[in-house]
């Protein structure tokens, strides 16, 4: 079979396509408004007005106040790993205190950050999700100590789009004076995020997962909060990171913002309503699962799994029909290793096997959700037909 001319993307939460309307409002600063945002000259003040713009986008987007803290990153994975560091180098280092809580299905970039921190004598609390795929605040409130430093946890999961309880835990480390970091990848552009209902000191954001450029991304730091410069140099980014800022990128980052969050109620009605149909058709099949909740979930993500599939023979089948899906986190998956949300749910070896991950976004259309199902059907009963284990 040749590979189809029809091609159909539903692997948003891997990184998502550039909003074209942020491509334009970025082109001007690449060849025309080419200053260094920090000079004094009409070339460097052209691009400040620019930079403070998409600033203040990034703030209402989280509705982070004034006086906190927004400072560009390259992406998520150094935001994550600048919080987790940091709070080492400010306080794990100095011993009084010597724990973090975080969860076994948090990004790579905080788990692998984590069991680096053990080999510096941190002690790690990985929180298991339960079979459902969620956490509870509770198992928050329980595993914290007076050694604990840190409680890192993701605002919603990658691989299945579940929400965790992050108001629940935010109120909770604040009533026992515990810095809280938490992994908003996922949710931006999806749900609602409020860093001050929250009670957020640190969240980490990423510009290509709500249609924004690939390499930015952010740290929101709460007011008055510490944590230790990145890069010392200059004076950018109040001296906690610096280096000349990426105009267009951070432009562009702050009008994905702006649409992201324009395009809330589209997507919790429209990207839902699509997600649905796919999940309901998907669901007529036998021995078909969805894991978590609907209620609980981002409005646009479904970790399928199909009983006899293996997850890799799927995904092949469906590229050469265009469509693109994942076995999960691409960040992840070069290995054949079983889907890690399917094993921290306690799915059996062969099902956490047959692990699928479907992510829409805003510019997926009905009739590419139609097409798609049509797709799924055909490929589950071919594949079925030849699997040794159903
Ligand atoms: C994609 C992703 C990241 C990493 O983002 P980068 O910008 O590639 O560093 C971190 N956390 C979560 C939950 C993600 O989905």
């Amino acid at each position: 079979m040749n590979q189809s001319s029809k091609r159909v993307y539903l692997d948003n939460n891997a990184t998502t396509m550039l909003d074209p309307k942020a491509k334009e409002l970025m082109e001007p600063y690449f060849c025309e408004k080419y200053g260094n945002p920090n000079s004094l000259h009409s070339f460097g003040t052209e691009t400040h007005s620019a930079i403070r713009e998409a600033f203040n986008h990034l703030y209402e987007g989280i509705n982070a106040k004034d006086e906190d803290d927004i400072i560009i990153t390259s992406c998520a994975t150094e935001s994550n790993n600048w919080v987790l560091k940091g709070v080492y180098f400010d306080v794990l280092r100095l011993g009084e205190k010597n724990h973090i809580i975080t969860t076994d299905v948090e990004h790579p970039a905080v788990l692998a950050t984590c069991r680096f921190l053990e080999t510096l004598g941190v002690e790690v609390t990985y929180l298991s999700i339960g079979e459902n795929g969620t956490l509870k605040a509770e198992q928050v409130r329980e595993a914290i100590t007076d050694k604990t430093a840190l409680v890192s946890v993701m605002w919603a999961n990658n691989e299945t789009g579940i929400i965790f309880p992050i108001e629940e835990i935010g109120a909770i480390c604040h009533e026992r004076g515990v810095l809280f970091h938490t992994d908003a990848v996922q949710a931006i552009g999806k749900i609602p995020v409020d860093v001050q209902k929250a009670n957020v000191d640190f969240l980490s954001f990423s510009a290509r997962k709500f249609h924004g450029p690939k390499g930015i991304g952010g740290l929101y730091i709460k007011k008055g909060v510490k944590l230790t410069s990145l890069f010392h140099g200059g004076e950018h980014m109040g001296g906690r990171r610096s280096g000349t800022l990426n105009v267009p990128y951070i432009v562009a980052m702050g009008e994905a913002m702006r649409q992201a969050c324009l395009y809330l109620d589209f997507e919790s009605n429209n990207v839902r309503r699509l997600r649905d149909k796919l999940e309901d058709a998907l669901l007529e099949i036998p021995d078909v699962f969805v894991v978590g909740d609907r209620a609980v979930r981002v409005p646009n993500t479904i970790l399928v799994s199909i009983r006899g599939v293996e997850g890799e023979a799927m995904l092949w089948d469906l590229n050469k029909n265009g469509i693109a899906c994942s076995t999960g986190s691409a960040c992840a998956s070069e290995d054949l290793e079983a889907n890690p949300v399917m094993s921290a749910i306690g799915a059996d070896k062969e099902l956490a096997h047959t692990a699928v991950r479907i992510s829409l976004s805003r510019f997926t259309t009905q009739e590419e959700i139609d097409y798609a199902i049509t797709i799924f059907k055909k490929s589950i009963e071919r594949l079925r037909a030849i699997s040794s284990s159903y």
